[in-house]
């Protein structure tokens, strides 16, 4: 996603945060005050609202451990793991590239609702034993409770049968493991996750009637988001089995040449851009690429002022996002689409080796879904 900002790295894995994920802080924070303030009498203002910051605080981290938990999984059976992303509705693991067998992707699925249940049931365990036979419990007490029982709703709120939902993917990869098709546990998963998602909506506009505002559209919204990716993944899915893999190289403009961020706009249209035919030229600044200029970028700006701006002033300034050059071109151009960015850099062996557009993959799989095989022109490698 983009507009993150990144927090930490854990075993090689970037941990960000999206901006929509203080959303989510405030009003859990303000959730968990109002349930300390109902439930533990004796508490001070002071107490409950200390209570609920570091439980709502403790709660991304409980996320974050079930994300950590489905990453590590996917990195000891192989799979890249891009990073993990806090957000409005929790967390997302970018795990790259796709499963070879049923099995990995039910390990993967799994592990994180297990993380989940094992520290909500550690959590309860804990408040069982040390609560206190009358009174309050203490200000830790009452986190460890609120944890335990979140982390508990977290496990088996992840299981139910949606996409992008844990449940969705273990679902997929039962039905998959199960018939030996993998299109079809798509298709079972896809059109369960639908029944799901509209039964969140239905069950939130139900709560939202009967006088539970906040929480019956919180849930409708999970509903919707539910649905919209499950459509997302049935429809990637109906392009996967029409045309199978598709090789990215045909899509990839090879060996760009590069401009230094203190180029004058004029100079880099002028030299790259129009006498040497190329749409995309990453900008490098002190070593590392910074972005992407393209002629767009110059016509936000009057020719005559072309000499005086240095293209690094004038592009989108975004750590570029790479991909690698076996990747599948269905899954780039859906990783672009979901990242709402034109351009990645295409990597072989660590080494740049050229530039992939989305327009470029658009029509790379149209041609492949009119039946073509590679488009003409571009050489192969
Ligand atoms: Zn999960």
């Amino acid at each position: 996603m983009s507009s993150s900002f990144k927090i930490g790295r854990i075993s090689g894995i970037d941990i960000t945060v999206h901006p929509t994920w203080l959303i989510a802080f405030f009003f859990i924070a303000w959730t968990i005050a109002s349930l300390f303030e109902r439930s533990f009498e004796s508490w001070s203002t002071a107490q409950y609202w200390t209570g609920a910051v570091i439980g709502s605080l403790a709660l991304f981290g409980s996320v974050l451990i079930h994300e950590l938990a489905h990453s590590i999984t996917a990195q000891r059976l192989g799979l890249p793991v891009e990073g993990i992303t806090l957000f409005i509705f929790g967390g997302v693991s970018q795990i790259r590239g796709r499963y070879k067998r049923a099995r990995d992707e039910f390990f993967v699925a799994f592990a994180g609702p297990l993380s989940s249940l094992i520290l909500g049931a550690a959590a309860l365990l804990a408040w069982v034993t040390f609560r206190p036979e009358t009174g309050d419990p203490s200000l830790l007490l009452g986190i460890i409770f609120y944890l335990g029982f979140m982390n508990v709703a977290l496990g088996i709120f992840n299981m139910l049968p949606g996409f992008p939902l844990d449940g969705g993917r273990v679902l997929r990869s039962a039905v998959w493991g199960w018939t030996s098709s993998e299109s079809t546990g798509t298709r079972v998963a896809a059109t369960v996750g639908n029944l799901v998602a509209w039964g969140l909506i239905g069950f939130g506009i139900y709560q939202f009637a009967s006088g539970n505002i906040v929480g019956g559209i919180w849930m409708a919204f999970i509903g919707l988001f539910l649905q919209a990716a499950s459509r997302g993944e049935r429809q990637a899915e109906q392009v996967r089995s029409a045309i199978g893999q598709v090789p990215l190289r045909a899509a990839i403009q090879r060996t760009p040449q590069f401009a230094d961020a203190t180029e004058r706009v004029a100079d880099v249209m002028e030299n790259i851009v129009i006498r040497g035919f190329q749409q995309v030229v990453p900008v490098i600044e002190n070593g590392t690429p910074i972005g992407f200029f393209t002629a767009g970028d110059a016509r936000r700006f009057p020719a005559t002022e072309w000499v005086n701006l240095s293209v690094g002033t004038v592009i989108r300034r975004q750590e570029p996002y790479t991909v690698q050059f076996s990747d599948d071109a269905v899954e780039v151009l859906s990783a672009l689409r979901a990242r709402r960015i034109q351009y990645a850099m295409v990597l072989a062996d660590d080494a740049i080796i050229g530039v992939v557009g989305q327009a470029e993959l658009e029509s790379l799989i149209r041609f492949r879904n009119a039946g073509g095989d590679a488009p003409v022109g571009r050489p192969p490698i």
